[in-house]
């Protein structure tokens, strides 16, 4: 039986790794699993850990990090997960990185694991946050610069309404950005460290398809 494969995912906000995450689910057969998303749909279900939760996202901060143990360790547990998954947006930090070393070996025996890095400058991060809308019901990103929706206002996949994320505001997003570089940098450099964890950076600026065939190319290699 092959190895249980483990993609993550890296790279700031509105680099594209939601829709590469999707992209990849479809190809590679392994479900694409966001924390954020898992956490806001547990947040939709518990209205205490919703209130919990949201002090820290209006303020821009990254969310403790028992909170997104408990939901993704859950997750993984899950029958589609068997094979593998691709991780969008955890570990953020080294004692996540610990954490789910000390789960994914506890649970899977052995596994492999890529990184996927997407590279892009910040002032193009804040052009796209601008026209940046999430489903209101799959979670699915649109683009209104970069791939917008068929029906304005309207998802594709679920014909969901289209909504602004709270967290999309220009000094959250500052916020946000500097946090990432700060705390996943860190997280970039032990991995880069390790011989059986393959880092595989991508330039971020170019189309979509172009960056799916980037990174395809690099996990088949
Ligand atoms: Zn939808």
């Amino acid at each position: 039986m092959d190895k249980v494969r483990v993609v993550l995912l890296f790279g700031p906000q509105s680099s594209g790794k939601g829709t590469q995450g999707m992209m990849l689910e479809k190809s590679l057969g392994i479900p694409h699993i966001s924390t954020g998303r898992l956490l806001r749909v547990k947040m939709e279900k518990d209205l205490d850990f919703r209130e919990k939760f949201n002090s820290f996202v209006l303020r821009g901060d990254l969310v403790p990090d028992q909170y997104i143990y408990e939901v993704l360790f859950d997750r993984l547990q899950e029958a589609d997960c068997q094979k593998g998954f691709i991780l969008d947006g955890y570990p953020r930090n080294l004692s996540q990185i610990k954490a789910m070393e000390k789960f994914l070996g506890d649970y899977f025996g052995s596994y492999e694991l890529s990184v996927v890095n997407l590279l892009i400058p910040f002032e193009s991060i804040v052009q796209r946050v601008s026209g940046r809308f999430v489903c209101s019901d799959c979670g699915q990103t649109y683009n209104i610069y970069l791939y917008p929706p068929k029906v304005e206002g309207v998802c594709d996949s679920c014909a969901g309404v289209l909504e602004k994320r709270a967290d999309d505001q220009p000094e959250i997003i500052k916020n946000r950005y500097e946090i990432f570089n700060q705390q996943t940098v860190p997280v970039l450099d032990y991995y880069q460290n390790l011989d059986n964890v393959k880092i595989f950076n991508i330039d971020g600026e170019q189309t979509i398809d172009e960056i799916f065939k980037n990174i395809m190319a690099k996990l088949n290699d």
